[in-house]
């Protein structure tokens, strides 16, 4: 691995020719980096210090529209500026670019030079703050599933998203010789993103034709968000560039499995395990416990940051590993949270509700406040369900993007966790995902009633 970079390195790679552009980029809402393409020598003369951005890009949504109705901004308001800090430690080489470099940037008030409170990596950085008044370290991991096209993504734009063709033709979960026919994107994701700074474990194939996963080593919780969000934006990038689509919705076809992002989480102290206590049957300390109870109790709450669109919560459906309950088990794939590496070191949770399309700072900012609530609260955990959690028809998962909204809006929890501004904010968004969809006549109502009504 050769990233980071130091600014000083950085400094004599412009001196040399060796990179003559840096990119300065934010995270927005939905977990996509924004930002703007510098000179590298304009870059270590003054914009390392701060840049600017309009403040929408922190109020829109997928089409970067201009939607009524947020507080942090508005037409009203005259949307005005605020400051991108690039934070230097970020500072990172993008090999799969020529002569390119990035660095991930804070945003902050234009005015006070303070965070943002709704930015998503001010949201994570506060929960983590609030872990290490604790005493603990969040480490954690997201996977990253996604589907590969055979047509480029302007061919499928052109065509208005019709016959999407799958890179393979048969579920390639683990399959070694499918995987081999697509090294031509998935070998230079893994030893760019590598270069890049990204610890990467493997790519596998998944459980669908066309799917992949790629894994990345767990890390402090800021560093894997950042990973999540570089290694996603690589993989569009690379796959451009080879001439491919791919695809982070978490249900791009109703008749096949969805793409998900679990995400790992383990508490640490001083550098070793806190969730592990060898003295229990399972290998859980009584923090884990309690950490996973708030996790439970509180996941109705945060389901809008696992599930942020309509098409989210099309993947929730049974026999398709992705989960339809809050519930926990032991190593079982069918719950909604599955504890892994029971009895070690590397005893951890797997949240398995969460969608390919999540944003990674708000999955895991909303999950450790649920997670130190339930510390806090000392919660019980109730015993593990056995079996075929889809079973079951307790503790569902919110059914709908309408539902989670409500309970989002309701939880006391992520108020007191984020503040009433953050959480109306993305109560807002989501609301905004509910009156665009609500508007539109779909294919399928077209198709289902146009003659038979
Ligand atoms: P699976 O069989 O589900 O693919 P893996 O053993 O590959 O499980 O691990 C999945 C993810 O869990 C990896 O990204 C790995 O880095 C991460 N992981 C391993 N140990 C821990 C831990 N103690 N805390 C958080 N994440 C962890």
């Amino acid at each position: 691995m050769s990233g980071p970079l130091s600014f000083e390195t950085l400094k004599s790679q412009v001196a040399t020719g060796e990179v003559d552009t840096v990119l300065a980029c934010l995270v927005d809402m939905q977990g996509r980096l924004m930002g703007k393409r510098f000179h590298a020598g304009h870059f270590i003369a003054s914009a390392w210090e701060e840049t600017h951005c309009c403040n929408y890009l922190l109020a829109t949504d997928l089409e970067m529209s201009t939607p009524e109705g947020f507080a942090s901004t508005s037409w009203e308001k005259g949307y005005g500026d605020y400051v991108m800090k690039p934070d230097l430690s970020t500072l990172r080489p993008m090999p799969w670019l020529e002569g390119t470099v990035m660095v991930l940037c804070d945003v902050l008030d234009h005015h006070t030079h303070e965070d943002v409170p709704h930015s998503p990596r001010a949201m994570l950085k506060t929960q983590i703050k609030r872990l290490e008044g604790l005493g603990f370290d969040a480490m954690m991991a997201t996977e990253l599933e996604f589907f590969l096209f055979e047509q480029s993504f302007e061919e499928l734009r052109k065509s208005g998203y019709r016959n999407l063709v799958p890179i393979s033709g048969y579920n390639e979960d683990y399959n070694i010789f499918q995987t081999t026919k697509e090294e031509h994107v998935m070998r230079p994701v893994r030893n760019h993103l590598w270069n890049a700074g990204l610890p990467i474990e493997n790519s596998k194939g998944e459980a669908e034709a066309g799917q992949e996963e790629l894994n990345i080593k767990y890390a402090p919780a800021l560093d894997t968000a950042d990973y999540h969000t570089i290694a996603k934006h690589a993989i569009k990038e690379i796959a451009w560039a080879k001439g491919h689509a791919v695809s982070f919705l978490s249900k791009w076809d109703h008749d096949r499995v969805g793409s998900s992002s679990h995400v790992h989480q383990s508490l640490w102290k001083d550098g070793k395990p806190a969730f592990y206590d060898p003295s229990d049957s399972l290998g859980m300390s009584q923090l884990m416990k309690h950490y996973m109870a708030g996790l439970l109790k509180y996941a109705p709450d945060y389901t809008y940051f696992l599930a942020p669109y309509i098409n989210s919560y099309k993947r929730f459906q049974k026999g398709t590993f992705a989960p339809t309950r809050t519930i926990w088990s032991v190593d079982n794939r069918t719950a909604g949270f599955r504890l892994c590496g029971e009895g070690s070191k590397a005893v951890r949770v797997e949240c398995r509700v969460g969608g390919s399309d999540l944003n990674p700072y708000l999955a895991m900012a909303v999950q450790l406040a649920a997670g130190i609530k339930g510390i806090e609260d000392a919660l019980d955990l109730a015993p593990p369900t056995v079996g075929d959690a889809y079973a079951g028809d307790t503790g569902l998962i919110p059914q709908t993007l309408r539902d989670a909204y409500v309970t989002l809006k309701a939880s006391d929890m992520l108020r007191a966790a984020f503040g009433d501004d953050v959480i109306d904010h993305y109560a807002r968004a989501a609301e905004v995902e509910i009156e665009d969809f609500d508007r539109v006549v779909t294919d399928y109502e077209v198709a289902r009633g146009f003659e038979r009504a």
